[in-house]
């Protein structure tokens, strides 16, 4: 497969004040085929956010290029961001006012999609996600896992290629875990998504990925031998780290 997504030494710096300085990601590189999942791994604060921010372009690294779909995140920013959509810090970019329908709508406008493509593209991801029904109620009587649904809903009104998912079942109750996560699987296998999503359950990792970068205070354990990071992930004949 084609890559997808490729990284190339990207890091990112934080400063707090003149002197302290967080190496939040240390020089990464990545490639992300084309209809993969691939998971990063790790503890809070390991840096699986900032990577996920960079590669959607929302924060700009401090070395390094991204490359997504061939697009530069940073100098081609509007074709690359077509190319992606994002479901980032668990629900907060959803409208909590509005309906689920008002949502896909909002979101299906903000990024240039015909009355017609939302209308069409909202009903299939709405019986999809489980959601018809409950379509005209506001999004803040809905439960974690609803939310978060209408969050990748969203985030999928434009039929991207590329989606991001940051935590994608934090939080969530099992049964919608169960649903988000059979989701996730079918838009790589059926619609040939390419997907990052970050996580710090072993069992979605598992559950989910073709690759997974175990990540850790901003680098890619890269100093064990194979064998000992899969002995970490348990036994499984779909898993291959690659570093
Ligand atoms: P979590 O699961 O808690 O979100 P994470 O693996 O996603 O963890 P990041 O959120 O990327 O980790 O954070 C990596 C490091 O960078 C942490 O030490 C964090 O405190 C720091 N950091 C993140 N954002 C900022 C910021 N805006 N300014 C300063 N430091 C930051």
């Amino acid at each position: 497969n084609k890559p997808a997504i490729i990284i190339e030494q990207i890091s990112k710096t934080y400063y707090k004040g003149k002197k302290q300085e967080i190496n939040a990601v240390r020089p990464l590189n990545l490639t992300v085929p084309a209809g993969q999942i691939f998971g990063f791994l790790g503890p809070n604060g390991a840096g699986k956010t900032t990577t996920i921010k960079m590669i959607c372009g929302l924060i700009r690294p401090t070395t390094g290029h991204i490359y997504v779909n061939g697009y530069d995140v940073i100098r081609e920013r509007w074709n690359a961001m077509r190319q992606i959509g994002a479901v980032l810090e668990g629900t907060r970019n959803i409208h909590w006012r509005l309906s689920a329908w008002q949502n896909l709508l909002y979101f299906g406008r903000l990024k240039g999609c015909y009355p017609r493509e939302i209308k069409q593209r909202g009903t299939e991801l709405l019986h999809d996600l489980d959601l018809w029904d409950r379509r005209h109620t506001e999004i803040r009587e809905f439960s974690r896992g609803m939310q978060q649904k209408v969050a990748i809903a969203c985030a999928l009104i434009a039929d991207p290629p590329v989606i991001l998912l940051d935590e994608p079942t934090l939080g969530l109750d099992i049964e919608a875990a169960r649903v988000v996560k059979e989701w996730i699987w079918k838009l790589a296998h059926e619609r040939g998504k390419t997907i990052v999503l970050t996580t710090h359950q072993l069992d979605i990792a598992q559950a989910l990925c073709h690759r997974i970068a175990i990540i850790q205070k901003g680098s890619i354990l890269a100093d064990q031998p194979l064998d000992v990071l899969l002995d970490k992930l348990g036994p499984g004949e779909f898993y291959s780290i690659k570093i």
